[in-house]
């Protein structure tokens, strides 16, 4: 596993970090396995939130006990100072510690400065003060708000989307971000599921020497698939260059990420996974989708009030209500298939 010091942090950070959302839908003792098979492979940096449901929890009972062995990064979307605080509270009870490396602000709708009346910012500065955090990060969807945090210099990191499959302007942020000393965290490297090469990503990734990838996990395998393919990391060469173009020219456009930023909707269409159907159903596994529950909820797509909710709330300016049909016809049509 190779390292290096995140942005002006200086923390040594692995160059692949554990994303720990999904270790929510696994048992306590799966977890604490997981965790640890990344922590014996070379992994020291693991990315939690408050909204994570237990996944501190289990970060914390993993790491109980050998806390300096590890970078913890958490995250808040309190709204004012007092929340901020109450957050950072259960956050340290959960993770059974005194301290968070990284605490961030969980895509906040601004970039919340020092005096501001939300009162965010003077919390960190006092939580930083206590010595209850160490370092202070920002996480967004919107480039713009990524990009003003970044050259705020509040925020000595942030986390961003970033694959092979971001565009110009977003390549051109994460080198910014080198040039500024941000550091810079990589969400969604496999583009929520869409993307299915691992090496490919990682490899695309490992080209920018400021990036780390926060990779979600939940099994011991994509643990072991990882590392392995940390220590086989592919050659970047004329072939490498020409599938990752390959992967672009498959996905061009507009597609959701899978973010979920627009839920909940008010007619219970899930529609993150929902919005993405077509691509899930060619590049997943289907198997997981072409259930009777899932296709119970993809009929909720019907029920769809067009309130204009996702939309307005949807930070890649995404319209669901007018892509979501084709969506269901599509699966339909595969459901229909599956069963002949
Ligand atoms: S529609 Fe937009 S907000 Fe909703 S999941 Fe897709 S990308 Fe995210
Ligand atoms: S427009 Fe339709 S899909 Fe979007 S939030 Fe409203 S009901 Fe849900």
């Amino acid at each position: 596993m190779e390292y290096v010091a995140l942005g002006k942090t200086n923390l040594m950070v692995s160059r692949s970090s554990f994303g720990a959302l999904p270790i929510q839908r696994v048992s306590d003792e799966q977890a604490v396995s997981i965790l640890r098979a990344a922590y014996e492979g070379g992994i020291n940096f693991f990315d939690t939130a408050r909204a994570y449901s237990d996944s501190e929890k289990k970060v914390g009972y993993a790491f109980y006990g050998m806390r300096k062995e590890v970078f913890i990064a958490t995250k808040t979307a309190a709204t004012t100072g007092e929340e901020l605080q109450r957050d950072l509270a259960a956050s340290l009870e959960a993770l059974q510690t005194d301290y968070i490396d990284i605490y961030q602000l969980h895509n906040p709708p601004f970039v919340p400065v020092p005096g501001g009346k939300d009162g965010l910012y003077d919390a960190l500065r006092a939580a930083k003060a206590d010595g209850n955090i160490r370092h202070i990060g920002i996480t967004s969807h919107s480039l713009e708000l990524a990009r003003e945090a970044a050259r705020s210099g509040l925020y000595e990191t942030v986390q961003y989307p970033f694959s092979l499959l971001s565009t110009e302007e977003e390549i051109a942020f994460v080198n910014e971000c080198a040039e500024l000393d941000v550091g810079f965290i990589a969400m969604k490297a496999l583009c929520g599921g869409l993307l299915t090469n691992l090496p490919l990503a990682l490899g695309y990734l490992r080209q920018f020497e400021n990036a780390v990838p926060v990779w979600g996990m939940q099994k011991l395998e994509e643990v072991e698939q990882l590392l392995y393919f940390e220590q086989h990391l592919p050659v970047v060469d004329d072939a490498f260059k020409a599938d990752v173009e390959a992967e672009r020219v498959s996905l061009s456009g507009d597609f959701c990420r899978g973010c979920g930023y627009c839920l909940p909707c008010p007619a219970g269409i899930p529609i993150n996974d929902a919005n993405r159907m077509k691509q899930l159903l060619r590049r997943a596994p289907t198997a997981g989708f072409l259930t009777e529950e899932w296709k119970e909820k993809m009929l909720r797509i019907n029920d769809c009030t067009k309130c204009g909710q996702c939309a307005s709330k949807c930070p890649y300016g995404l319209k669901p209500l007018e892509t979501l049909p084709s969506h269901l016809e599509d699966y339909l049509t595969f459901y229909e298939n599956r069963r002949k």
